[in-house]
C-alpha cells in the first residue's frame, strides 16, 4: 500500500538520486544529444521541492499535480513536457483516492502516465526514449510484481536501439551503443518507487 507520505518519500528519494546522477544523465545525452538532461532534471526536482513546501499538498493526486507543473514550467528540453503530460495523466487517474492498494491499481496509473508521454511525444515502444522504461514497467506492475533488475533490462535495452524521436534521432545509425538519457532518468524513478515500497 502507497500512502500520500510513501509518494512524498518516492518523489523525495528520486529528488536526490537526480542530484547524485545529474553529471551522468548529462554525461548520457553528450554523445546523442545536447549533453543537458541532467541539468533538465535537476531544475525539475529543485522546482518540485520548492513548489511542495509552498503548497504543502497532502493527497497523492495533488502531490503529483505538483511535481507535473514543476516539470512543465522549469525544465526547458524535451524530457519536461513528457515527464509533465505522464504526471498530469496519473493526477487524473489518482483523484479522489486516499491510497494506492495494489500493484495492479499503481500498474494502471503508470500506464496512463505512459500513454501521456507516447500522447504527446507520438512515440512508439523502442524509438529509444523515455517510453522504452515506462512501458514495461507498466506491464510488470500489473503482473504483480516490480524490481531493479527488470528496470536496469529495460534502461539497458535502449542501448542498441536506432532513435526515432527527439534529438537522438538526428544521428540515426550512430545512436547505436548508447543508452537513451530519458530512460536513464526513468530508471531513477522507478528505482525510488521500488525503494519506497521495499
Ligand atoms: P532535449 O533533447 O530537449 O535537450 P532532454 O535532454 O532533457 O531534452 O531529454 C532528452 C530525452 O527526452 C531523451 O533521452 C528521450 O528519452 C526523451 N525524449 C525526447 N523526445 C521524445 C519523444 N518524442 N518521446 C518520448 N521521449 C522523448
Ligand atoms: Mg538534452
Ligand atoms: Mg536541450
Amino acid at each position: 500500500q502507497l500512502t500520500a507520505k510513501d509518494v512524498q518519500t518516492w518523489f523525495a528519494t528520486f529528488t536526490d538520486k537526480i542530484r547524485e546522477n545529474k553529471e551522468y544523465l548529462s554525461d548520457l545525452d553528450t554523445p546523442i544529444g545536447d549533453g543537458d538532461h541532467g541539468n533538465n532534471m535537476a531544475r525539475g526536482v529543485n522546482a518540485y521541492e520548492e513548489s511542495f513546501e509552498q503548497k504543502q499538498p497532502d493527497t497523492i493526486s495533488d502531490i503529483f499535480q505538483v511535481f507535473s507543473m514543476a516539470m512543465i514550467s522549469k525544465v526547458g528540453g524535451a524530457s519536461g513536457p513528457l515527464y509533465g503530460s505522464a504526471l498530469m495523466n496519473m493526477v487524473k487517474e489518482t483523484k479522489g483516492i486516499e491510497t494506492i492498494d495494489s500493484y495492479e491499481q499503481l500498474g494502471n496509473i503508470v500506464e496512463q502516465g505512459l500513454a501521456g508521454i507516447k500522447k504527446r511525444g507520438k512515440t512508439e515502444f523502442e524509438d529509444k526514449t523515455m517510453v522504452d522504461v515506462w512501458e514495461p514497467v507498466a506491464q510488470t506492475l500489473k503482473e504483480g510484481s516490480l524490481n531493479k533488475e527488470q528496470i536496469a533490462q529495460a534502461k539497458e535495452h535502449t542501448k542498441d536501439l536506432i532513435a526515432k524521436k527527439g534529438r537522438a534521432s538526428y544521428l540515426g545509425e550512430r545512436s547505436k551503443g548508447h543508452i537513451d538519457p530519458g530512460a536513464a532518468s526513468s530508471t531513477l524513478l522507478f528505482d525510488a518507487l521500488v525503494e519506497t515500497m521495499e
